[in-house]
């Protein structure tokens, strides 16, 4: 029942050609040359580019148990700040989202909040403990209707739970979210194996940990003729092994987070725990081969993996600090830098991989939908010509560690709209879709 209404002018489509947009009653009623409409609020937004909604298949709201880092509130503000419509909360909180209690808590605490749809995903097992699977069935029909099972931050490591927990979800359509990490291969892992972790005397983490499961788990989703999601690729033979799988029909997906197609392990050296991430930073090969996947379409999705961490957990020694960083307020503008400015994607492309695949992956409905008359108006709106610079004091997050701080990034998002009304207007968030 929106009586919001806002006429968008002059903006540049995904395709490249040009209209105006007009958003009434939470939906995009009209797109022509040259609207007119005397009851709506006027948007120039020349020069700036109409993308369907963010959309986050991995993002950690830290609600119930790690308020202080980040709350479904101050995660979905940070969200609409940086152009999503639509965050995926992983289920590592405390306590766990095992069980339809927990997943419907945070789905109301997204209603509440309201700037965007906060769509909780599962634990595979009890505890993320890898054992027993969790109550997938009655997640599923909770009023969440929970459809992405991950124990993310942990790997399903038995072979047997990750067959078993693959089996269930067919029922109902539903994808399992590796976190791909050997966990024999890891212990106590600090940053990527390579020449750099030799220097450093950090414990090495083997591209082989990750590439192992990624592997085992195309293969199991082969033969139960499951569905499978893989987390946040960070190597270049996970790349090759997504693409054999593909090519032979397996049902799986990929995802790449904004912070490994940027940075590499060299950013190590300054031993700077900001930098400290599971999956770790990579070789600048594994950037260049991240990148070449994402745009053939091998990777299918830009997911950021926002960390919140409270500050005593990332200023300390990088042995003692937790793993993670921010991403959701810089995602769209990394992929700017990493991908469309340097020609390997276009924006139909950004489109497809930040908003319409993860919609379709995950089957959200009401989002990831393209431009079109009657579709619910989740959109956002980047002008790619625009410069900012990443300040850690600005964020909307509850936590600061973003390892981009001091960046200057290319693309500004100005505004997003959830279902109809603006919750960021000119760069500045609104609870309620008025414009000041
Ligand atoms: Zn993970």
């Amino acid at each position: 029942m929106s009586t919001h209404r806002y006429l968008l002018k002059g903006a540049a489509l995904p395709d490249g050609s040009k209209a105006d947009v007009l958003i009434a009653h939470g939906c995009i009623e009209k797109i022509d040359l040259n609207l007119i409409d005397a009851h709506a609020t006027l948007i120039d937004v020349t020069g700036s580019v109409l993308l369907p909604g963010l959309v986050d298949l991995h993002t950690h709201l830290r609600e119930p148990g790690r308020e202080d880092a980040e709350t479904v509130l101050s995660g979905s503000r940070s969200g609409a700040k940086g152009g999503f419509t639509a965050l995926s909360a992983m289920a590592n909180t405390s306590p766990v989202a095992d069980n339809a209690g927990v997943v419907e808590q945070v789905f109301r605490l997204g209603q509440e909040a309201g700037l965007l749809d906060v769509f909780p995903i599962g634990a595979v097992t009890q505890g993320l403990k890898g054992q027993a699977l969790s109550e997938i069935g009655a997640m599923a029909d909770s009023i969440a209707r929970v459809r992405v099972f991950s124990d993310d931050g942990n790997c399903v490591f038995d072979p047997l739970v990750m067959r078993r927990a693959l089996e269930y979800i067919k029922k109902f359509d539903g994808v399992i979210a590796q976190h791909a990490q050997e966990p024999r291969l890891t212990v106590g892992s600090q940053m990527n194996e390579g020449s750099v972790s030799s220097i450093l005397g950090l414990k090495g983490w083997p591209a082989i940990a990750e590439e192992a499961i990624i592997a085992r788990d195309v293969l199991l989703t082969d033969h139960v003729k499951s569905r499978l999601h893989i987390c946040h690729v960070t190597t270049a033979g996970g790349v090759e092994i997504i693409r054999w799988a593909k090519a032979r029909g397996i049902n799986v997906t990929a995802e790449v987070t904004p912070h490994h197609l940027l940075l590499t392990d060299e950013l190590a050296r300054s031993y700077d725990p900001i930098f400290k991430v599971n999956p770790p930073l990579r070789s600048e090969k594994d950037v260049m081969a991240l990148r070449e996947a994402l745009a053939e379409g091998v990777i299918d999705i830009v997911a950021t993996d926002h960390a919140p961490h409270s500050l005593e957990s990332k200023e300390c020694e990088w042995q003692e600090a937790s793993f993670g960083m921010l991403g959701l307020e810089t995602a769209l503008s990394i992929v700017q830098k990493t991908m469309v400015d340097t020609r390997l994607i276009g924006w139909a492309q950004v489109a497809d991989r930040l908003s319409t695949a993860p919609a379709r992956i995950a089957g959200y409905q009401g989002q990831g939908r393209n431009l079109q008359i009657g579709a619910k108006a989740n959109l956002t709106v980047i002008n790619p010509s625009a410069t900012w610079v990443v300040d850690k004091d600005l964020v909307a997050s509850n936590s600061r560690n973003t390892p981009f701080h001091g960046y200057e990034l290319p693309g500004v998002v100005t505004h997003t709209f959830f279902n109809g009304i603006a919750t960021l207007c000119d760069g500045l968030l609104h609870s309620n879709g008025e414009i000041a």
